[in-house]
This record gives structure tokens, sequence and C-alpha cells, in this order.
């Protein structure tokens, strides 16, 4: 047989239960053509297992868009392999992609555009069950996803604009929840939002991952949040990954430089 990993050909090896759910494995990824390209991430290896909790934290610019868009499997790696359950996801055929689509659910940054503002909440949590094919009472589906994010279930008839930034957050996280999603990846979940509410989504997105024990991938520029949700954290500057380990570790003995004035930066640590 074979060896190589042609089309959805399992790799072997990669895909007993031990086997990470994503992995990146010598990731680099260019913008542009010829003289113009530039490289923005740098050999990135990177592996999420299942239940694991990964923060990759970065300042502006660091290539954590870039690194979340592949992730997702919106684009594709100038050099190296982005692997769902240990398959390629640029060989995927329909089947798996949409496999892949149901099981890694993203939440993003701003919960004002995410959200069209044309359709009631019930209609943007049910959205993602109807265009999976996902069977069952999708009513009622929708009643629990509202109940488990705090909102009550008699807001599905009404509008994204009528509601708070902390509460349509909550919407686009029962949204992501609806198809069952193995990766909750979120990025940037709560920069956009009030100070205020801040507090109170990071405790809904830590209470949902230890209740429906989720995978979590969180993007931030904010280490000290990160630390807060996530058991691991990578740290990414210029593309590259500077500094890994326990979230705690990272954050009480940071070894890497540009990691300490990361923290030096925060204002006060929780
Ligand atoms: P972050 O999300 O951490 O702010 P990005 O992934 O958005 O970082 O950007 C990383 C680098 O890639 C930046 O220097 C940015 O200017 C560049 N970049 C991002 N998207 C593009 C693009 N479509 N074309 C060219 N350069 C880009």
């Amino acid at each position: 047989m074979d060896p190589t990993p042609e089309d959805d050909q399992p790799v072997p090896g990669l895909t007993t239960d031990d086997a990470p759910l994503l992995a990146l494995h010598g990731v680099h990824k260019a913008y542009g053509r010829g003289a113009r390209s530039t490289l923005v991430l740098h050999g990135i290896d990177l592996e999420v297992h299942a239940g694991a909790s990964l923060g990759i934290v970065g300042e502006s610019g660091a290539g954590k868009s870039t690194l979340l868009s592949l992730l997702m499997g919106l684009s594709a790696p100038t050099a190296g392999t982005v692997r769902f359950r240990g398959r390629e996801l640029r060989r995927a055929r329909a089947g798996r992609m949409r496999d892949f689509r149901r099981a890694v659910q993203l939440v993003f940054q701003d919960p004002r555009s995410s959200l069209d503002p044309r359709m009631t909440v019930g209609r943007i949590v049910r959205e993602p069950l109807e265009s999976l094919g996902i069977p069952g009472a999708h009513g009622e589906r929708v009643d629990e996803l509202l109940e488990a994010v705090g909102l009550e279930p008699g807001m599905v008839s009404r509008y994204p604009g009528e509601f708070s930034g902390g509460q349509r957050q909550r919407i686009a996280i029962a949204r992501a929840l609806a198809p069952e999603p193995e990766v909750l990846v979120a990025d940037e979940p709560v920069s956009a939002l009030d100070v205020s509410v801040r507090a109170q989504i990071v405790e809904l997105l830590g209470r949902l991952k230890a209740e429906l024990g989720m995978t979590l991938v969180m993007v931030s520029h904010d280490i000290a949040i990160v630390g807060q949700l996530c058991e691991e954290t990578v740290i990414l500057h210029d593309g590259r990954i500077v500094e890994r380990g326990r979230s705690l570790d990272v954050l009480t003995a940071p070894q890497d430089a540009y990691t300490q004035r990361l923290l030096a930066a925060v204002p006060r640590l929780p």
C-alpha cells in the first residue's frame, strides 16, 4: 500500500485516539507572489488534542489571523501541512470537508458584524443546523442552546440589534455550538465588548468548556484573558512561536524576552 497521504487516506500512525484533532506541521505562509511575496508565518508547529484548551497570543501583526485562517481551512499553507484528525485538509474531499466544517466552529471577534441584522435570533442559531443538514427538532435545539448560553428561549423572534454586545456574543456562541462542534475556535471573543461584560463571556466560555468537554482554541492579543481560559499558551511573535507551555508557567515564569515584555505590559494579572 502506498504510505503517502493521498486524498482522503488516513496517515498511518496519525489516526489513533492519541492523534491530535488539529495539527500544523512546518507551516509557512507567504502573501503575494515572486519578488513581492512576504513570508508572515515561519515554520509553525502546533497540535491541538481533544479536550485541550490552547491560547494563541500575539500583538497586532504577529500572524494570528493568518494562523486562524489556516487552522479553519480557509486558506492553504505555502509550505507545510494542516491536518484534521490526521488527514491533510487541502486534500480533503467534499464529504470530509463537511465533517470538518461541522466539527470546528468559529466565534468571531465582533458580534455586531458577525450576526446578520435582518435575521431573527432563532434563524441565526438554527442556520448551521440547516446548512449542515443536521437532522432533528431544530426548534427545541435552538431553545436548549439559548438556555445554555444564558439567554431566554423567548428571544427567538427578536433581532440582533435589540441586544447588547454581550448578549449578541452569547447568540454567536449559541450558533457556534449548534452543530455540536468538537473544537470551538474563538477569535478575540471579548475584545470588541465593554470591559464590564468581558468577564461574563469569559466565564461562559469557561463553563461551556468544562460542561461540554469541548476543545477550545482562542486567539487573543490579551495574555491575561488567555491565561484565565486556556491550559496551554503559545506566544506568536513576527510569525514565529517564541514560547509555549502551560499557561500558568508562561504567565508566571516566562522564558522568552518577548513574552516577558508582553507580561510587563499587562496592568494587573487576575
Ligand atoms: P494579526 O492577526 O496577529 O494582527 P495578521 O495575520 O493579520 O496578524 O498579519 C500578519 C502579517 O501579515 C502582517 O504583517 C500583515 O500586514 C500581513 N498580512 C495579513 N494579511 C495580508 C494580505 N492579505 N496580504 C498581504 N499581507 C498580509
